[in-house]
């Protein structure tokens, strides 16, 4: 890829939204190219899925490679990297990443969806898929008759013990009150032993790994396990769109009913848009709305169209319903 060349679309992120958008663009001619930590997103965690229409799949990560495989046959290209900034000056975005690399495309789609929380604690990202892990349904079968700690809290904290305890040999868990339905369930297993009132501000070591506990009375613990699953739920991460785009009290991106943000040109789609219910199918669905309205804008910008409408266009009278028998 030329430094020089323009795309049509950029789109962030290659989870179902961005590789469902990829689809669309792609087939319609424009030329696409994917930016993305990683290939999958949030269906890399899931299990499998049965509530996508028309397929059964054995994994969240069957069902994605499947649109992987759609996109790219259309002509998708994939980077794997990171979006850091995003700049629109006249017609053109910018969109440069955490490796160095620098993109130019005449629209963007914005389809980075949810990541899961973060402890917050230095040094953090060196133990991720070396001891710590987000997701006890994923991984909790490396731990298989080890030692760990779990840091959650409410209902994802009483799903996560129902799922580790019986698997792990002990499980501390860390959880922020001393008052909270995980409490309960935690208190039925033998080889749970609660913190409450407790946070991790450290983890250090490799192998057996030394985690650092602190409650607000300042008294430290310091514990030693195989593991720690951070399971805390999951936020969007968006520092680089913010000034373009509007944001509600849930951290969602403001779109309008074609996924447009306030910038023109500039999208948005999935997980990360203030629509309910999180959902794969429905973020694909917002992710062919994004790609569709993207076309019609970079086909208005290149003076090509004025926008093709893939919906029902206007009412039919009913007296030319008659004449045509519709
Ligand atoms: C454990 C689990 C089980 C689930 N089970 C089901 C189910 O059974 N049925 C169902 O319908 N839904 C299920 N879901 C929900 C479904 O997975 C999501 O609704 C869907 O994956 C959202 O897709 P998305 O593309 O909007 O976002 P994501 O899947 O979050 O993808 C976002 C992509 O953007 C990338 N990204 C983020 N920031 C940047 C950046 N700055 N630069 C470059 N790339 C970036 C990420 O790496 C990722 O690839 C489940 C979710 C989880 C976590």
């Amino acid at each position: 890829m030329s430094s020089d060349e323009v795309f049509d679309i950029v789109i962030i992120g290659a989870g179902i939204a961005g590789l469902s958008a990829a689809i669309y663009s792609c087939r319609l001619g424009l030329k696409t190219l994917i930016v993305s930590v990683d290939v999958g997103g949030q269906l890399l965690y899931a299990g499998p899925i049965e509530n996508y229409p028309g397929l059964e799949v054995g994994s969240g990560y069957d069902l994605v490679f499947r649109i992987r495989n759609q996109a790219t046959s259309f002509g998708a290209n994939i980077v794997i990297d990171e979006v850091v900034e995003l700049v629109k000056d006249g017609d053109v975005f910018t969109v440069r990443t955490k490796g160095g690399q620098v993109f130019k495309s005449l629209s963007v789609i914005a389809a980075c969806g949810k990541a899961p929380k973060r402890l917050g604690v230095d040094g953090e990202e060196r133990f991720v898929g070396r001891g710590l892990s987000y997701c006890v349904i994923c991984d909790s079968h490396f731990f298989r008759g080890k030692k760990v700690v779990l840091v959650s809290f409410g209902v994802r904290g009483a799903e996560s013990l129902q799922i580790l305890a019986p698997i792990a040999a002990e499980v501390h868990y860390v959880t922020p009150t001393e008052i909270d339905e995980s409490l309960d369930v935690a208190r039925k297993y033998g080889n749970v032993h609660i913190h409450p009132g407790y946070r991790v501000v450290g983890i250090s070591g490799g192998g057996v790994l030394k985690v650092i506990l602190t409650n607000a009375g300042g008294i430290t613990k310091e514990l030693e396990v195989n593991g720690v699953f951070a399971e805390l739920g999951f936020e969007t991460r968006i520092d680089f769109l913010r000034k373009y785009v509007d944001v509600n009290e849930s951290g969602e991106v403001v779109v309008g009913r074609h996924c447009e943000t306030r910038v023109e040109g500039l999208y948005a789609a999935g997980d990360l848009i203030d629509v309910p219910y999180k959902q794969a199918v429905i973020a694909a669905a917002t992710g062919a709305i994004a790609a569709l309205s993207a076309v019609n804008y970079v086909n208005k910008v290149r003076g090509l169209s004025k926008g093709f409408r893939a919906d029902w266009g206007k009412k039919v009278s009913t007296a030319r319903r008659k004449t045509f028998r519709l």
